[in-house]
């Protein structure tokens, strides 16, 4: 199995760079996903969330109202380590699972794991290969303003929140450009996914070898 992290900045093209892959034959896990059913209400997780922010951050229907819950970890990094310190040993529980679910079925998966915030939270060690989704700023905005229906200045603003594709691109295996239309961003995946494939084959008899 071929562990592969993808992550990008927002709107930068992860979601459709993946769907591509997934084409191609690659499985897909979405850690956002899979930290969303380890709070749903209920859970061990869910109710340490709520023992630690209090009720405040629950909505009408008892679920975590993550927007809220966002907004108090975005100003406040020891609050932010404590939910971290909460979410993800679930979080990894839930994703040696599945790739256990993955590796039963098929040994030699190339698996894509769709992280947004891959380096901020520093899980590089989790994976064979990384690839950076690389869009140029300007192009995040436009898209931002078109998918969300952002102003330019709102857009702006989500874009300076976050850690910058040039600080992300020296931590990435691959950097994929995802500036040009989807017709010659899907030929680029064709080369991309021939790459991987090679990547795991090349892991495969690297551990043969060894054993
Ligand atoms: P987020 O993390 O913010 O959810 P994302 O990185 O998953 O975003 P996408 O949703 O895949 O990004 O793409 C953002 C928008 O840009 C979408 O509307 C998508 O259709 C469009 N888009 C992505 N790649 C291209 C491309 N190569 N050419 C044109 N449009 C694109």
């Amino acid at each position: 199995m071929l562990k592969v992290g993808l992550t990008g900045g927002i709107a930068s093209g992860k979601t459709t760079i993946a769907r591509l892959l997934v084409e191609k034959g690659a499985y897909h896990i979405d850690f956002d996903e899979l930290a969303h059913d380890v709070e749903k209400k209920g859970t061990p997780v869910w109710e340490q969330i709520v023992r630690n922010f209090g009720p405040g951050i629950l909505l009408e229907d008892g679920t975590i109202d993550r927007r809220k819950l966002a907004q108090i970890v975005f100003k406040n990094k020891e609050k932010l380590n404590q939910l971290n310190q909460i979410v993800h040993p679930a979080v990894l529980e839930k994703w040696y699972k599945c790739l256990k679910d993955i590796a039963d079925q098929n040994a030699q998966a190339i698996v894509l794991n769709d992280v947004p915030l891959l380096f901020e939270v520093g899980l590089q060690g989790l994976f064979d290969h990384i690839i950076l989704i690389y869009s140029p700023p300007d192009i995040q905005i436009k898209r931002l303003m078109e998918r969300n229906g952002y102003t330019e200045e709102e857009a702006k603003q989500r874009l300076a929140a976050q850690m910058s594709m040039e600080e992300k691109v020296p931590l990435a295996d691959t950097v994929f450009d995802n500036s040009l239309p989807l017709e010659e961003a899907k030929t680029r995946v064709d080369i991309l996914w021939e790459k991987l494939t090679r990547l795991q084959k090349d892991k495969y008899l690297e551990r043969r070898n060894s054993t």
